[in-house]
């Protein structure tokens, strides 16, 4: 068994080596893919979504997902799924063939049946794909992902790899985000509200118990802080914001240089007296951000938060920020 394992491992390593891995993750579903995959679709929310990941020789990784009360009986929904395919391809008027394995030899009676947690499935037409359904009792979630490509673009090894590495929560806690070479993690109870995804500007908005909290990154890091990062910091990052009131300290986070802020949020100053002597609501938010420049990258990153306690959102967050490799 050891060796096994041992082996096993050593050929994992020499497949990093080869082809450099990054994280894509989307509401706590991710798994390892080659660096130059993109996310190019994402829709839906934690109970139910989609997600896709395209390769540069059209290789294409789909994961969908849905909450259900109890576990299903995964074996039929993978016969299901492949009649599907069948269907589509016989349309095309191509070969056809599929396979459900991997536990079928352990699923004969229904109660087994219902146990399995994994069940993988294979099709090959003009695409060749390798799938795997699976279920979390934790998350109360199946989960579908499906590496398709033009049969023999993919080496089986790297294929399996790949859905090998498929998660559907990681065992730290929060919500696991990766795209475009950032990842991180969310509180669990975060449901992202807005986002922007473009390669020069990244911005993912949550909002949760403990307040909003938006992740942020910027390309060409060395063109936006030709003035310095305390420049870019005061007009751009903190520009945003309007009447903020604050303080910015430097502060060392991690590998990084980075600029720490506490401040508030809201409002004119001299209108405010005249709101509170009315009884008027006046909106003033708590804020904390940091943000730091990752020389590796060439990026800026900032991670900012509002609500009772905004730095410790930003900190919580921040930690499991990933803007590089290595
Ligand atoms: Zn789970
Ligand atoms: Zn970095």
């Amino acid at each position: 068994m050891a060796a096994t394992a041992l082996r096993s491992k050593k050929t994992e390593k020499a497949g990093v080596s080869k082809t450099a891995l990054s994280l894509i993750a989307w509401e706590g579903i991710g798994a390892q893919m080659p660096e130059s995959w993109n996310l190019v679709a994402a829709s839906g929310d934690a109970s139910a979504g989609y997600y896709r990941v395209d390769g540069p020789e059209s290789e294409i990784v789909e994961f969908r997902w849905r909450k259900l009360r109890s576990q299903p009986d995964l074996e039929s929904i993978a016969e299901d799924y492949l009649k599907q395919v069948k269907k589509s391809t016989r349309k095309q008027k191509n070969i056809y063939e599929g396979d459900i394995f991997g536990s079928r030899r352990r699923a004969r009676s229904s109660k087994t049946r219902s146990r399995m947690t994994q069940v993988r499935f294979e099709w090959l037409s003009d695409r060749q794909a390798l799938g795997k359904l699976l279920w979390c009792g934790e998350c109360k979630r199946v989960v579908i992902a499906q590496i398709s490509f033009p049969p023999g673009k993919v080496e089986r090894q790297q294929a399996e790899a790949m859905l090998e590495s498929v998660h559907d929560h990681t065992l730290d806690g929060g919500v696991e985000w990766g795209l475009y070479g950032l990842s991180f993690r969310v509180p669990s109870s975060a449901k992202l509200i807005r986002q922007q995804l473009m390669s020069g500007f990244l911005s993912l908005n949550f909002k949760g118990r403990a307040g909003r909290v938006i992740i942020e990154r910027w390309g060409l890091a060395e063109v936006l802080l030709s003035d310095g990062m305390q420049a870019w910091h005061r007009n751009e990052y903190l520009g945003t914001l309007s009447s903020f009131r604050g303080e910015t300290d430097p502060v060392d986070w991690g590998e990084h240089e980075a600029l720490q802020t506490q401040g508030r949020e809201g409002g004119l100053q001299g209108l405010r007296l005249l709101y509170r002597a009315f009884f008027m609501p006046w909106r003033v938010e708590r804020f904390a951000s940091l943000v730091w420049h990752c020389p590796q990258t060439n990026r800026i990153v900032g991670v900012r938060a509002f609500g009772v306690r905004p730095l410790d959102l930003v900190h919580s967050v921040a930690a499991t920020v990933r803007c590089h490799e290595g």
